[in-house]
């Protein structure tokens, strides 16, 4: 687990997924899960860091895909606390719906590759959040749609810290910022004026779903994409 900053945790137990872990003054909030393979890893993570399951009163779905929700099923089997996605997402992570997000021969092979070897049982239920509203709960934290990636693609902002968790909408692996190529968009134009919005953030701090953090500045980086 690295600390981001005072109560932000990145979660290292999901393999090449990155979730995040918000300390609040009674409870806890996990910002997606990771796949259903490493379920008892974050749980050990937790317990590895002081920090209890049965404290988590809430999770955010950043997107319905696999490898950030499918652990969440097996978690809310062993302690029950609320779920939230966005809207747009929320069929597919109730089962209700495919999971979106995956175009052309390369977006069919992740997709094929998700089937395979990530696979997850959907939700019971999803609360919907409303953009711009703060989740009960997480009242320093803004709700922030981010379509592209998937159409109820999700992203969390901390003004006062300036720390913005984006899921898929922009990753950084390889060691460079950039959009998910444009098989893995479910709305390729969604998601470049997803990107300019997000250039207007005002975002010290960037945590990706896939990748290092980026520190100091980030909303110059996210700048330079557009
Ligand atoms: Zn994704
Ligand atoms: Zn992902």
């Amino acid at each position: 687990m690295k600390r981001i900053a005072e109560g932000i945790y990145a979660l290292e137990a999901c393999g090449f997924v990155n979730a995040y872990l918000l300390e609040g003054a009674n409870d806890l909030t996990l910002v997606d899960a990771g796949p259903a393979k490493t379920a008892d890893a974050l749980v050990e993570e937790l317990a590895d860091n002081g920090f209890r399951l049965k404290d988590v009163q809430r999770a955010i779905v950043t997107h319905a895909h696999a490898d950030h929700c499918g652990a969440l099923s097996l978690l809310l089997a062993k302690h029950r606390f609320k779920v939230y996605a966005h809207p747009k997402d929320i069929p597919a992570l109730t089962g209700k719906t495919a999971a979106k997000g995956f175009r052309g021969l390369k977006g069919f092979c992740l997709g094929f590759y998700h089937e395979q070897f990530l696979p997850w049982e959907p939700l019971e239920v999803a609360l919907p959040v409303e953009t711009g509203q703060p989740v009960r709960g997480l009242p320093q934290w803004q709700m922030i749609h981010m379509p592209g990636h998937t159409d109820g693609s999700l992203g969390l902002f901390h003004p006062g810290k300036q720390i913005l968790i984006c899921g898929d909408a922009l990753s950084n692996r390889c060691n460079s910022l950039h959009l998910p190529e444009s098989s893995y968009l479910t709305d390729p134009e969604a998601a470049r004026r997803t990107l300019g919005e997000l250039a207007k953030i005002d975002c010290d701090i960037l945590c990706c779903g896939h990748g290092p953090l980026l520190r100091g500045g980030a909303f110059r980086f996210i700048g330079k994409l557009l």
